[in-house]
C-alpha cells in the first residue's frame, strides 16, 4: 500500500511510484484522509471510471470507509435521497462526521428526514412553470433545460432533490424536440442554461445533440451550462469535451464550489481547461450551516475562484426545500459575510448574496445597507468602514422624477 497524496486521500495505486500521474502536489492538504481504493491512476483519472465506482450504497460507503460509525437510520435517507460520491470527492474527506465540509455535503444524514411544516420539495415552483416536459421558463428571456437526472455526485443540499438521482435518465430525441420546437416559438429567450441533473455527467455525443439542438434556434444569444463536475469529478472536463464545446459559443459555465477544501489541484486544472477554451466560469455557492457560513471561509473560497479565473457570481441562501433545513442559516448571517468581504476583497470576488423567492417569485437580492438617508439633494451612505458621506444629487435632478423634480 502506498499514501498517494495527489488527492491527499489514501488511493492505493499497483503501479511503481514513478508511474504515478500528476498528483502529489496538494498543498493545503498534505494530511492523508481515511478514504481507501485501490486502483492504478490511469483508471483513476479516467472519468468514466469514476463514475462507475461512485459510492452508491450504504454497505460501500463502509467499505471505502472502515472507519465510518454509520447510523442504521442512513439506509433510509438514501433510499429517499439518493446517494453518489465520487471516489475523487470522497478521497477529499478527512474527518468522518459533518465537521468534514466534503463530508457534510456528500454523506446522508439523519437531519435530512426532519422537516419544518413550511418546506416543500419544490420551492422555487419549477414545475409549474414547464410548459413542455423537461424546460423551465420562469423569466421571460431565459429557459431551464433539465438535460438529465443524474449527477457525478448528490448534494446533500441540492435544490433539485426531488428530481436529482431519483432515477438516473436523460431528455430523449422526441422530448429535446418539443423543447427546441418550444424555444423557437418564443423568441423571447435569449439564455438557455443547460442543467440536471449534471449535463457532464452525459456521454459526448448525447451532450452535443442537446447543445447542438438549442444552438440552431436564431434567437437564442447565450447558452449556459450548469455543471459540478469541476468539482466532484474534474477528470470529466476532457480535451474532447472542451473541443466540443467550443464549437457553441457564445457558451459559458457556471459551476457549484462551496468550500476552499474543493479548490485542489484536479479542479483547478478543470477550470483553466475550461477557461482556455474561452468558456468564461461563473461560480454559483449556496451558503450552508456549518460548512461555509463563516466570513473567513467565504473570503478564502472567493479568492481561490478568481485566482483559478472562476468569477464568484451568486452566494445562494439555502432554499426551502425538503431535506435541507440543517444546512440552512438565518438570513442575517448571509449579509454579515457580505458586509465582511466588501472592502476587504476585490469587486470582482464579491458575489451577489440572493434568496430565490419561494412560490416562483424570483431571484431577490439582498445587501447590507449601504443608503443612510434619501434627500432631494443628497444621498447620505455610508461605506464598508461605517464611515458617512453625503452624495450630492444633480441640481437639475432627473426626468425620472417627475413633477416633483428639483427643476419642475
Ligand atoms: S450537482 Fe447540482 S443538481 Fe446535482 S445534486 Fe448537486 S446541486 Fe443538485
Amino acid at each position: 500500500m502506498q499514501d498517494n497524496s495527489r488527492t491527499g486521500g489514501i488511493v492505493e495505486t499497483d503501479e511503481p511510484p514513478g508511474e504515478r500521474l500528476n498528483i502529489s502536489t496538494v498543498s493545503h492538504q498534505k494530511k492523508t484522509g481515511p478514504y481507501i481504493h485501490r486502483v492504478p491512476s490511469q483508471l483513476w483519472n479516467d472519468w468514466r471510471w469514476q463514475m462507475l465506482n461512485r459510492i452508491r450504497s450504504i454497505p460501500e460507503l463502509l467499505k471505502r470507509f472502515p472507519g465510518l460509525n454509520c447510523s442504521s437510520d442512513l439506509e433510509r435517507v438514501a433510499s429517499v435521497y439518493p446517494m453518489a460520491i465520487t471516489p475523487y470527492y470522497a478521497s477529499l474527506i478527512r474527518r468522518l462526521d459533518t465537521s468534514d465540509p466534503v463530508f457534510a455535503m456528500s454523506v446522508p444524514q439523519p437531519a435530512e428526514l426532519c422537516d419544518p411544516p413550511f418546506l416543500s420539495p419544490d420551492p422555487l415552483g419549477e414545475e409549474k412553470k414547464m410548459p413542455v416536459p423537461g424546460l423551465v421558463h420562469r423569466y421571460p428571456d431565459r429557459a431551464l433545460v433539465m438535460a438529465t437526472t443524474m449527477c457525478a455526485m448528490y448534494c446533500r443540499h441540492c435544490t433539485r432533490k426531488r428530481v436529482a438521482g431519483s432515477k438516473e435518465s436523460f431528455i430523449g430525441a422526441s422530448e429535446l424536440a418539443r423543447i427546441v420546437d418550444y424555444i423557437r416559438s418564443t423568441p423571447a429567450i435569449k439564455d438557455v442554461i443547460i442543467s440536471g441533473g449534471d449535463p457532464f455527467t452525459l456521454p459526448i455525443d448525447i451532450l452535443e445533440r442537446i447543445i447542438a439542438s438549442v444552438r440552431s434556434v436564431p434567437s437564442v444569444e447565450i447558452i449556459r451550462i450548469g455543471t459540478r463536475t469541476p468539482v466532484v469529478l474534474p477528470q470529466r472536463i476532457t480535451s474532447e469535451l472542451t473541443a466540443m464545446l467550443r464549437k457553441y459559443h457564445p457558451l459559458w459555465i457556471n459551476t457549484h464550489f462551496n468550500h476552499p477544501v474543493e479548490i485542489t489541484p484536479e479542479s483547478a486544472a478543470a477550470c483553466a481547461r475550461i477557461s482556455d477554451a474561452g468558456i468564461p466560469m461563473g461560480n454559483q455557492t449556496v451558503l450552508l450551516r456549518g460548512i461555509n457560513d463563516d466570513p473567513a471561509i467565504m473570503e478564502e473560497l472567493c479568492r481561490g475562484l478568481v485566482r483559478m479565473r472562476v468569477r464568484p457570481y451568486y452566494l445562494f441562501q439555502c432554499d426551502l426545500v425538503k431535506g435541507v433545513e440543517h444546512f440552512r442559516t438565518p438570513l442575517r448571517r448571509g449579509l454579515e459575510i457580505m458586509e465582511y468581504l466588501r472592502g476587504r476583497v476585490s469587486g470582482l470576488a464579491i458575489p451577489t448574496f440572493v434568496v430565490d423567492a419561494p412560490g416562483g417569485a424570483g431571484k431577490i437580492p439582498l445587501l447590507p445597507r449601504y443608503i443612510v438617508d434619501h434627500q432631494p439633494t443628497f444621498t447620505e451612505l455610508r461605506n464598508a468602514e461605517h464611515r458617512r458621506v453625503q452624495y450630492p444629487e444633480p441640481a437639475t435632478g432627473h426626468p425620472s422624477d417627475g413633477p416633483h423634480s428639483p427643476e419642475a
